[in-house]
């Protein structure tokens, strides 16, 4: 089975084309999004989604969000004494979903379209890529997020339109497209954005604002790690709130003690203003790389949960004259666009006439060496061979000549970036090929770039004069070990004991439990206290039955206590 993942820096979702539609799949919780967090315990005890978000607050040191923005790194995390990579993560993330599927259809999914920012590079791609086999799912297709945003808004609202802006801001990453469909074909004819901006950012800014509001002696009573996990959680909860209030109170307790500070939607604003600028040159970018002017935009798609946040939107109806189109659901939009693309890849019905066009993320060049009008040369100068924006797929050749008299070989560094110094840019590998001894620039060197719908990259040098060729079909230097680094991933992920999927709603029913406690003190803390024991112990019996009624109880308890909560 085929299933498309929006594998999230914040929360992640999976869909399948079915009956002729896209369709969400909901998780052990009943959720349709499941934040990409994990947690370890000693032992090897593993916590996905929810539960791991949950444990963040009381153990931040063994539990990981946000790791996507790792992912192509060779950084790596260490929970609880366990060593994982990136990819090690986001297929913990993924084996969830995929169980999530195997759950509510009977069958497991070996096959997956996998979203990504359109502004990865080569080696986010790979990686993510690898993530999908180490979870057991072969990637048919990495397709960009709001590529994946556009179908789903397109198909809902068939027939031609005016090229349309889709504005995603997620947790992590901010990425901006302009997409036309014409005919049944989705176009993007640009993409921009920057993958280091989105609602964490915000978290942080929102955290620097009311952190010297809070008495700063109950603070350092806490560990560093612990209390920038419960400032940002709780900052998390206060933007939350301002999106559909003026006034909002940030809150946290430390040692039982509750410290608060009210924020304002004026406050916030402020706080926020350098992140808020930051928004306008993708989008710039991307309308100046496809010519299009801003006044013939049909449509703003907002994507991603940050584009709740009200201090975005009236950015946005600023920045465009004109009021955001908010007509597709922000957090369902690219698992359902991934769907849309599985489906056209099974040949789903009712599906036939759509097609996507897509384009590259980066400027693709190599290394090379230029001569200035005074006969001097420059090294480390960047040859673009594919440029930013060009459509994928696309194959173009450079031809290239020696620089010195009887060189031996050449040696191409290639590059991905815009700047003009490579060395500004970021390297994805070398490629060397031997020439015959000649007088400089006597010998030419045919390099051809190809890159697939994918955004992977594929690189041929050739020789005419000897005909002899080299290939790079894997231009990450990591990649040289992959299948068996995905073969020891799998046996390392498989040691670690992941909770059997009908657990999820009791460890998240504990940790909810386990929240109220702390929250309160005297006879309500005992009254939550008792009844999580109870819990626990009905957990022991092991009877499903007995196990459901003690949940419906503390879960009746925890509601009531909520709803007398004073905010
Ligand atoms: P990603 O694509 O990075 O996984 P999402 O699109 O799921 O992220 O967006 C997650 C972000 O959206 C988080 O920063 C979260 O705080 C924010 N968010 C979700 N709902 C709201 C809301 N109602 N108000 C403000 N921010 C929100
Ligand atoms: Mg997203």
């Amino acid at each position: 089975m085929l299933v498309g993942i929006d594998l999230g820096t914040t929360n992640s979702a999976v869909a399948l084309w079915q009956d002729g539609a896209p369709q969400l799949v909901p998780n052990a919780l009943g959720k349709m999004l499941t934040p990409s967090a994990v947690s370890l315990a000693k032992g090897g005890q593993t916590w996905v989604g929810e539960a791991a978000l949950d444990r963040m607050a009381t153990h931040p040191a063994d539990t990981v969000t946000s790791f996507k923005r790792m992912i192509g790194t060779a950084s790596t995390v260490t929970l609880a004494g366990t060593t994982l990579t990136p990819e090690d993560l986001s297929a913990m993330v993924l084996r969830s979903l995929a169980d999530d599927v195997e759950a509510a259809t009977g069958e497991r999914p070996t096959e997956a379209v996998i979203t990504v920012p359109a502004y990865f590079n080569e080696r986010q791609r790979r990686a993510t890529r690898r993530a999908g086999e180490i979870a057991g799912l072969e990637v048919r297709r990495l397709i960009n997020e709001p590529t994946a945003a556009a179908l789903a808004f397109g198909l809902a609202d068939k027939g031609d339109r005016e090229p349309f802006l889709v504005f995603d801001l997620g947790g992590g990453t901010f990425d901006v497209s302009i997409v036309e469909m014409f005919e049944g074909i989705v176009e993007v004819r640009a993409s921009a954005g920057d993958n280091r901006l989105g609602g964490d950012d915000f978290d942080a800014a929102l955290v620097k604002l009311v952190e010297p509001m809070l008495p700063a002696e109950a603070l350092d009573r806490l560990p560093a790690d612990r209390r920038r996990a419960l400032l940002t959680l709780a900052a998390e909860r206060t933007r939350r709130a301002l999106s559909t209030a003026e006034e909002a109170e940030f809150s946290v307790v430390v040692a039982g003690e509750p410290l608060t500070a009210r924020v304002t939607t004026e406050g916030f604003e402020e706080a926020a203003a350098g992140l808020v600028k930051r928004l306008r040159d993708p989008v710039i970018r991307a309308l100046r790389d496809c010519h299009i002017d801003v006044k013939s935009l049909s449509d703003i798609v907002l994507v991603g949960g940050a584009t709740r946040m009200p201090v975005v939107r009236k950015a946005l109806t600023r920045m465009f004259g004109r009021f955001p189109n908010a007509t597709v659901h922000p957090d369902h939009a690219v698992a359902l666009g991934a769907a849309i693309q599985a489906g056209l890849l099974s040949g789903g019905e009712g599906l036939e006439e759509i097609r996507i066009t897509d384009v590259a993320p980066f400027t693709l060049g190599v290394d090379t060496a230029t001569r200035d009008v005074h006969g001097r040369f420059h090294e480390g100068i960047f040859a673009p061979i594919i440029e930013r924006n060009s459509p994928v797929p696309i194959s173009r050749m450079e031809r290239f000549s020696t620089l010195a008299d009887n060189q031996r070989q050449v040696t191409f560094a290639i590059y991905q970036g815009e700047a003009r110094e490579v060395k500004k840019n970021v390297k994805l590998g070398e490629l060397t090929v031997p020439v015959p001894p000649k007088p400089a620039g006597e010998v030419a060197i045919d390099v051809r770039f190809t890159y697939d719908t994918s955004g992977l990259l594929d690189i041929d040098v050739t020789v005419p004069a000897t005909g002899t060729t080299r290939n790079l079909a894997i231009v990450d230097e990591d990649d040289r070990r992959t299948q068996k680094d995905i073969a020891e991933s799998r046996k390392r992920l498989e040691k670690l004991k992941v909770h059997p999927r009908d657990e999820a709603e009791n460890v998240a029913l504990i940790a909810r439990a386990e929240r109220a406690y702390e929250g309160f003190t005297g006879a309500a803390r005992e009254v939550i206290g008792q009844a999580l024991t109870d819990f626990t112990g009905a957990l022991e019996k092991q009877d499903p039955r007995i196990i459901a009624a003690a949940r419906e109880g503390l879960t009746r308890l925890l509601d009531e206590i909520d709803a007398h909560s004073p905010l």
